[in-house]
């Protein structure tokens, strides 16, 4: 048999870092690789012939040889993943539908495919490949019980290219114990997490070692959802690493409680970690009760994102706009909060509803669900949701001026001095060469400041930590993000920013915060998208 999979092109949002990989990181096209695909490959009888296209970072075969055809997506590529399936269904090929957003909805994948596989997959696809083989075929393959991680096999990463990607991935855990009410993880995965063993953590870094990765990123949704077993993996990643001379640079996705763990901490920093994305949501205590995030109410969060910078910990965060309690006052406490704990990459997204979610039955059952099946990316100009608080186009303009104002260079440059203010060292084992750092530094220049101007290099300039030189390729890799950002904000949101060092022009998002000192996980896209080692 022959089986072709393919991950359909994301549309551009924030997460596709599309200036950065076109300017700034060489030689790279994409950030992460579809790692599902290289598990369900893995799932597949030995005799069957497997190809992976990444659309990516290469082009779809018009006519391929091919028995199945497999097209996965999350909610973000649905539009996508339809015309994919449409168009290898017209040209009489077995075409299977998968990934998370038919696993969450796979109703609406019927017409669609000649096979559904919805939910994890380990025991389900080889189902499908047993069926398939026999002619049987079912059109829905549906796991409605619990999967064992440790029945996962080790991804054939032989099968991605995985030199033309930022990052690796590699995934320990499903699961999350928290319930924010938005979240369509706990939907899909459950309340408990489940994980693979350390040798399997073992086996699968020993194959991205020789594939010459060096930076992974733990796709888990919540990597301390068990804190002992996180304990128990992050000393073995210790290990492993002494074992291997520091071979890799981890992130991962942590709920904030992490912050009040100093062991956790510790054992981060030992096993080489040099950011964690975490979803804050919102510095108003409201909103975040609201939504059911109690575990980010139980301590000062600005306290948090500082005690992680302190272990040399960089933070990259979600925030989200558009809970029944926010107003028009809320873009000023986002704005303040984080300008104040200096956080780069602060995915701002509108409140979104996904359907399954409680959020989505709540929504509806209030009549406050606007009809755009296609709205699922949160990072975009429009959402499903109708605000209880404030107008639509109030919440938008909001939305916007405040993505506006934190990425203005003087802006940026003060966000890397609220952070570095607070950074203990950075990891003294780093997998960047001198040659890379100074490649990005050049190209920066070229491509980012000096276009900027007089006044973005003077920003620059100020914002350089120069009394503690080793902080410098992190204050250059949040310059990398803020402007990648900007980019992203300029061609998107319709208007270019006006002059680089621009006030705000909408009142209701003032900078402020102390003398100006100063992300989405939730189960999100964000899983499968990331950010670079240059954070
Ligand atoms: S949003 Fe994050 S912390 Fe909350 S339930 Fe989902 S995975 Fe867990």
């Amino acid at each position: 048999m022959k089986l072709l999979l393919i991950n359909p092109k994301f549309p551009e949002s924030f997460w596709s870092f599309q200036w950065a990989i076109d300017n700034v990181f060489s030689g790279k096209r994409a950030l992460s690789p579809p790692l599902g695909l290289a598990t369900l490959a893995a799932l597949c009888p030995e005799s069957w012939r497997v190809e992976i296209v990444d659309e990516n970072i290469d082009a779809i075969p018009a006519n391929p040889e091919a028995d199945i055809v497999g097209i996965c997506g999350m909610g973000v590529q649905f539009k996508r993943q339809k015309e994919l399936l449409a168009f290898y269904k017209e040209r009489g090929y077995f075409v299977v539908a998968g990934g998370s957003y038919a696993s969450l909805c796979p109703e609406l994948y019927g017409p669609l495919a000649d096979s559904v596989v919805a939910g994890e997959v380990e025991y389900i696809w080889k189902a499908f490949c047993r069926d398939f083989e026999t002619g049987a075929a079912k059109a829905l393959y549906r796991e409605t019980g619990e999967v064992a991680l440790t029945d996962s096999p080790v991804p054939r990463f032989d099968l991605l290219k995985l030199g033309q990607y930022e990052l690796a991935s590699l995934q320990f855990s499903r699961g999350c114990p928290f319930r924010c009410e938005f979240c369509d993880i706990i939907v899909m995965f459950g309340r408990k997490p489940r994980t693979k063993s350390l040798d399997q953590v073992g086996r699968e870094l020993d194959r991205l070692r020789e594939a010459d990765v060096r930076s992974v990123f733990f796709v888990d949704d919540n990597l301390i959802g068990n804190k002992p077993l996180a304990k128990a993996l992050l000393q073995f990643l210790h290990d492993y690493q002494e074992k291997h001379d520091y071979w890799f640079d981890f992130g991962t996705e942590v709920s904030l409680n992490v912050a009040q763990d100093a062991e956790l901490l510790r054992l981060f920093r030992l096993a080489n970690f040099e950011w964690v994305f975490i979803g804050i949501e919102s510095p108003d205590e409201e909103s975040l009760k609201e939504t059911l995030k109690f575990q980010n109410t139980r301590q000062d969060m600005l306290a948090s994102v500082r005690e992680l910078y302190s272990h040399g910990i960089n933070v990259l965060a979600g925030f989200i706009v558009g809970f029944d309690h926010d107003t028009v006052a809320t873009f000023e406490k986002q704005h303040r909060f984080i300008m104040q704990s200096g956080i780069h990459a602060a995915m701002i997204g509108l409140l979104v509803a996904i359907p399954k979610t409680p959020l989505y039955d709540r929504l509806g059952r209030e009549g406050r669900l606007a009809a755009d099946p296609d709205v699922q990316d949160n990072t975009k100009l429009g959402t499903n949701i109708i605000p209880k608080q404030m107008g639509y186009d109030e919440m938008i303009d909001g939305f916007q001026a405040l993505y506006r104002s934190l990425l203005e260079d003087r802006n940026i440059a003060d966000r890397i001095k609220n952070k570095t203010r607070y950074f203990a060292g950075v990891p003294e084992h780093t997998t960047d060469s001198f040659g890379g750092q100074f490649g990005i530094l050049v190209r920066l220049l070229v491509h980012g400041l000096v276009p900027g101007g007089v006044v973005r290099m003077f920003h620059f300039v100020r914002s350089m930590p120069f009394s503690r030189p080793s902080l410098i390729p992190l204050a250059i890799g949040d310059w990398v993000v803020g402007l990648t950002m900007r980019d992203y904000v300029d061609r998107q949101f319709g208007q270019a920013l006006g002059g680089s060092d621009g006030c705000l022009e909408d009142p209701r998002v003032s900078g402020a915060g102390e003398g100006l000192p100063g992300a989405f996980p939730r189960g999100s896209p964000v899983a499968e998208l990331t950010v670079s080692r240059a954070l």
